[in-house]
């Protein structure tokens, strides 16, 4: 089955989703995850009518942004220090910050570029050890730091769920979208209209996300791969 048909269905099963717990799809963004294939299969989903594109290697970002910089990038790995200004130079948003050291890193790149970088503060909600990301009871004090920076915005907050158990994978998007809450409200009003941003929800998790207030999923596999089978089919 083809990226085009792939993504319509995406499109109407949010629809549905959204329905069901009382969402405005127009509130959730897909960003398709192309990490696994390469520019003409990226074309191939532009003329689909996707326009988000999420990777998470800073060579390969900036190879396809170089190819396709109309499109909105995102990039959703693990961030190295010395890559940073390269993730800057291609990415609208960075969704995987998860280092208080780094903030002044993406800081000093943006003012270089001119721009407002904007990003997502990557949270471990599951406690899983493999995870990276701030701890819950970390993200306050790594999100009033990163406020002191002037060329960092951040937009909300990230996740990844432990996989296969999705009453495991709800009460993890769950306990973002409350921390989400409990942040905004700590907030002084400007940066806190700002902090909205839930980045939560791949290709087996998704719809639990959206249920529990995602704004961004980030979708690979259910989009692009011939073979996936949800879990849920
Ligand atoms: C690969 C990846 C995704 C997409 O995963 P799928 O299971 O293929 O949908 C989402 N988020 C991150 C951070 C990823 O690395």
């Amino acid at each position: 089955m083809p990226f085009a048909q792939h993504y319509q269905e995406t499109l109407e099963e949010l629809a549905r989703v959204c329905a069901s717990c009382g969402r405005d799809p127009r509130e959730v963004k897909v960003i398709a995850v192309s990490k696994t294939v390469d520019a003409p299969a990226i074309s191939a989903a532009i003329a689909a009518g996707a326009h988000d594109f999420g990777e998470n290697r800073p060579d390969v970002l900036a190879a396809k942004v170089a190819q396709l910089p109309e499109q909105t990038w995102h990039f959703i790995g693990n961030v190295q220090s010395r890559k940073i200004p390269e993730i800057v130079a291609c990415a609208s948003f960075v969704h995987s910050v998860c280092k208080e050291e780094h903030f002044a890193k993406f800081d000093q790149a943006a003012e270089r570029l001119g721009k407002v970088q904007d990003i997502l503060l990557e949270v471990n909600v599951s406690g899983e050890e493999s995870k990276s990301g701030f701890t819950p009871d970390e993200a306050i004090a790594a999100l009033q730091l990163a406020e002191t920076f002037p060329h960092i915005a951040v937009r909300g907050l990230m996740t990844m769920a432990p996989q296969g158990n999705l009453d495991v994978a709800r009460e993890c998007f769950e306990g973002l979208a409350a921390l989400r809450d409990a942040l905004r409200s700590q907030l002084p009003s400007e940066q806190a209209a700002r902090f909205n941003e839930l980045s939560m929800g791949m290709s087996e998790d998704w719809r639990e996300a959206v249920c529990a207030g995602a704004t961004m999923v980030r979708i690979g596999r259910a989009l692009f791969s011939d073979s996936f089978e949800s879990v849920q089919a």
